[in-house]
């Protein structure tokens, strides 16, 4: 045998899987049979393609074609990934996920024998998208308005009280958005300087609702009928905010 023909025999031993008649050389192996037709023996239904979306804002995943099922980590993805493959008497675990070389690794373990195992190459079909914050968002539908104000009929007398007001407005607004974000980390938040003030459009009621409380923020809030959409009635909530004087 020459020597670059020596080089391409990776296996030493040759197999031949009895149902398909492919060699070891040509197709992984388990057992006697090869991968596929071991997996087609299983039952196992592993997807042929898996589509990832990614939102273009970089904030948000999501793996299961679900548009409620948006994950903000790569090990909730991985999960999502595992839980898309059923097989019965098998764990699935998603070890790694590869952008550029666009495939999902996963291990699947028979009987919970770690020598029982089996590592498939699943692709990816990624497509970069908007998430449901930033769909919301692009769409302008905010929840909630919070505005920020000076107190009621407050008129500075120099220029430095304008200035104090201003910056007093703007630590308010800076503290507000941090709260926001602690409550819920995915929150969408517009900001609007005013001549009058701060405006923080914000894309959840409940959250804007939790977040000022949580500051002990004393709020006037009002629900005005925004828009019907599909015959339900979308409000949106203005927080009024007087800073104190
Ligand atoms: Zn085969
Ligand atoms: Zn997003």
């Amino acid at each position: 045998m020459k020597e670059e023909d020596m080089g391409k025999r990776k296996n030493l031993r040759i197999m031949i899987c009895p149902k398909c008649g492919r060699s070891n050389d040509e197709v992984a192996f388990h057992g006697f049979v090869c991968i596929d037709d071991f997996l087609a023996e299983k039952k196992m239904k592993i997807p042929s393609k898996i589509l990832l979306q990614i939102c273009k804002y970089q904030d948000k995943m999501n793996a299961r074609n679900n548009p409620k099922a948006w994950v903000v980590s790569w090990r909730e993805i991985m999960d999502q990934i595992a839980n898309s493959i059923k097989i019965g008497g098998a764990e699935v675990i998603c070890r790694d996920v590869n952008l550029e070389r666009k495939i999902a690794v996963v291990d699947v373990i028979f009987d919970g024998d770690e020598k029982n195992k089996i590592t498939k190459e699943i692709p990816l079909d990624v497509r970069y998208t908007l998430c449901d914050i930033h769909t919301k968002s692009v769409r302008g539908y905010y929840e909630s308005i919070i505005q920020i104000r000076p107190p009621e009929g407050w008129k500075p007398e120099t220029s430095e009280e304008e200035e104090q007001m201003k910056n007093d407005i703007k630590r308010k607004a800076d503290k507000i958005i941090s709260s926001l974000q602690a409550v819920q980390p995915d929150i969408y938040i517009k900001r609007e300087q005013l001549k009058k003030g701060i405006d923080l459009y914000t894309s959840s009621t409940a959250s804007t609702f939790k977040a000022l409380s949580l500051l002990g923020i004393k709020i006037i809030r009002s629900k005005k009928l925004w828009t019907m959409k599909e015959g339900k009635e979308l409000y949106r909530t203005t927080f009024i905010i007087r800073i104190n004087k």
